[in-house]
């Protein structure tokens, strides 16, 4: 077992980041035009690592499956984008954004990267109103906060219900730029399928056209991985349908090591699954918890309407259970609290597998807020109700929108139900400080990497961490692999190592097309999706996992001899994209159990239900598991761990409590 580098600069933890930044290599302007760098993925963190490189100077092409990168996942995140900017007042600041990450993760991040996140939260803010980005602000001009999970200061900047958009249309811009002045090749509708290996660095890749179906190589000095999260290994979840695993799997098995597959956050304002026959489920955004209440009845198996039940008979258990913070605890404590209600028979809706959220508490307390804002002199109930729906209207009406258009019901009426559901992945590739991986000259940026989260992702960190990595990370870092890189030339893409590797792409998908099995990809992905949600998701148990990766491991054997896709290798065809997909999740699915399986402890999203405490929470196990698990693949299903031993010098390790 080795144990990995981090490559953490020396000096105090305030410091580090700062020094680095004066000490890393550099590379002159002249050598930048000649080093090409191929980024595949165009979301958040992709869009944002592009155009910073190719303004840079640097020569860049972007990959990305969809007919454009604004398409990209990140366009669906709602509720906003976290920084340490205290614009509030209420006590935030640089160290407490990122004390309250490390937390928040179940002290299993890394401290030099959490740190560094937190430094550059501010400046992420800045660059994106330079760019236009539509922050709500306060009537007086400032940018306008709200609170999310995990935190007891507003430091969530936000553009209604729709922030990841107009973030990704900013990055977006920006990107654009550089296309229009031919600093950046862009590739939409492109599929990487592996990484090109030469003389043990990553030096370019081979995509799809998924128009045409062709195979393309393509070259470059350094390859970027921004290609997102693999929620969708559980079929079912809030991540864009076409979100897949498929490029850091193919990156893992030749040589990144993968951290932390088991760490899924399972995210507890959904939609709640309404039949078999869905496909994909929705979130509600976090944000909502800042306004609306979270209860069950105090009876079981109630089968009153939610209006019928007075105030005494409900329980609101988020805020009995945690005073401090009521129904602003992080993600994971809060999906395990509606899962132990729904499953002791508190559980609302037809299906009993749902809580309510409920706003009309806010209402009425934003009506009177607006009644005495209008100086109105006792007002009826009725005005009350109507100023107040206003209100929320214009914090989250397109969310409610949304899910007055999913469930028939009217949620300024009526309260919502919701249940928790896969959202994000806080695994990935192995990166260093420099965001690189166990490759040589591949890095991972935003969710593709397993960095700043640990075992529990904050609300609105995502898109903080994906920008801090493209705009304010990887142009510093990069240069401390291209600095020793400018005397190689760019190489012909007719050299041996592309030739092998598309080969081997090729066969690959020659040999999914000639099963001709009798089965449809998707008969494969529920059923690996069932598995790892009954077995791998909320709650997860030595038993189960030992049974799932027996069951997974039949379940390939099955895809690989009886799967069936109609069409043509080269040419359009979407079956050919899914069942490449799933081969590669049903992989990966295998990998979290194991990952699972070796954690003998609980903590933020990963749940061993034999380490708990008395009052149910998360136990963990300090002694023994203060490490990233980095997982090798040794070929044939086999993998081998390494550990990356986490150190705590500058915040006190301690069960977490959110009393
Ligand atoms: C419904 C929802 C709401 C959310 N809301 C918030 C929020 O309010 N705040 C927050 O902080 N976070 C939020 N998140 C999480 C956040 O949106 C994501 O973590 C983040 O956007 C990921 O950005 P990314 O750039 O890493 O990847 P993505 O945006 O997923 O982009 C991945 C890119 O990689 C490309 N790609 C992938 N594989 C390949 C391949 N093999 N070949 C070519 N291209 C490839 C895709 O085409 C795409 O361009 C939300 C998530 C969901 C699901």
């Amino acid at each position: 077992m080795t144990k990995l580098d981090a490559k953490i600069p020396e000096g105090s933890l305030a410091e580090k980041w700062t020094k680095y930044q004066s000490s890393v290599p550099l590379v002159n302007p002249a050598n930048k035009r000649s080093l090409e760098i191929v980024i595949v993925g165009s979301g958040l963190a992709g869009a944002s690592a592009a155009a910073s490189l190719a303004e840079l100077g640097y020569k860049v092409k972007v990959f990305c499956f969809q007919d454009s990168p604004r398409r990209a996942h990140s366009i669906a995140a709602q509720g906003g984008i976290n920084a340490a900017k205290n614009y509030q007042n209420d006590g935030d600041s640089v160290f407490r954004l990122f004390y309250d990450t490390i937390k928040g993760g179940d002290y299993r991040a890394r401290e030099a990267n959490v740190h560094r996140l937190s430094e550059v939260s501010g400046n992420i803010i800045d660059q994106c109103v330079a760019q236009g980005v539509p922050f709500a602000r306060e009537y007086g001009g400032l940018l306008s906060n709200r609170s999310f999970g995990g935190t007891q200061v507003q430091r969530t900047f936000y553009a209604a219900g729709q922030t990841g958009q107009q973030l990704l249309l900013g990055a977006y811009s920006a990107l654009q730029r550089q296309v229009g002045m031919g600093n950046v090749e862009l590739f939409a509708r492109h599929e990487m399928l592996d990484v090109v290996m030469v003389d043990g660095k990553a030096r370019g890749i081979i995509a799809r056209d998924l128009v045409s179906g062709k195979l393309e190589r393509h070259f470059g000095h350094a390859v970027l991985l921004c290609t997102g999260g693999y929620g969708n290994v559980f079929y079912l979840s809030t991540n864009a349908m076409g979100s897949n695993v498929t490029a850091a799997w193919k990156a893992h098995k030749k040589g990144a090591f993968f951290a932390n597959p088991c760490y899924t956050q399972i995210h507890p304002t959904c939609i709640p699954v309404s039949g078999d026959h869905q496909s994909k489920l929705t979130l509600m955004s976090e944000s909502p918890r800042n306004d609306g209440r979270i209860w069950v009845p105090k009876k079981q198996n109630d089968t009153r309407k939610a209006i019928d039940i007075p105030e005494e008979e409900r329980d609101y258990y988020l805020e009995r259970r945690y005073p401090a913070f009521g129904n602003l605890v992080p993600r994971d404590i809060a999906s395990r609290a509606a899962k132990e209600r729904c499953d002791a028979g508190y559980g609302v809706g037809a299906s009993k597998m749902a809580v309510y959220l409920d706003f009309a508490a806010a209402i009425i307390r934003y009506g009177k807020g607006e009644a005495n804002k209008r100086n109105l002199h006792n007002p009826s109930d009725e005005e009350i109700q109507a100023m107040g729906k206003e209100v929320v209207k214009e914090k989250y009406g397109n969310l409610f929108d949304m899910y007055k258009q999913i469930t028939g019901e009217n949620p300024y009426e009526l309260p919502m139900r919701i249940y928790p559901a896969v959202h994000y992945t806080m695994g990935g590739l192995w990166v260093d400080y420099n965001l690189m991986t166990t490759i040589p000259g591949l890095y991972a940026l935003g969710e593709a990497n397993f960095s700043d989260h640990g075992a529990n992702r904050l609300g609105a960190s995502a898109l903080m961490q994906g920008l801090a990595d493209g705009y304010f990370v990887i142009p510093y870092t990069i240069g401390n692999y291209l600095a020793s890189e400018i005397r190689t030339p760019a190489m012909s893409t007719d050299s041996e190592p592309f030739v092998a590797a598309e080969k081997e792409v090729r066969g690959q998908l020659e040999k999914l097309m000639n099963i001709k099995g009798t089965k449809p990809v998707d008969y494969f992905h529920k059923k690996l999706g069932l598995i790892m949600w009954n077995k791998c998701g909320m709650a997860r148990n030595e038993k189960g996992l030992k049974e799932a990766i027996a069951e997974i491991q039949a379940l390939q054997k099955e895809f690989w001899s009886n799967v069936r896709i109609p069409g043509e290798l080269d040419n359009l065809n979407p079956e050919l994209e899914k069942a490449a997909r799933v081969a590669d999740f049903l992989e990966l699915g295998e990998l979290m159990c194991i990952d699972a399986l070796n954690r003998n402890e609980s903590c933020g999203g990963h749940f061993r239900e034999e380490f708990q405490t008395e009052d149910g929470e998360a136990l963990r196990d300090d002694e023994n598991y203060a490490y990233v698990a980095a997982w090798e693949n040794k070929g044939d299903g086999k993998f081998e761990l390494h550990k990356e031993e986490l150190k705590y010098e500058n915040i006190k390790i301690a069960q977490r409590s959110y009393k």
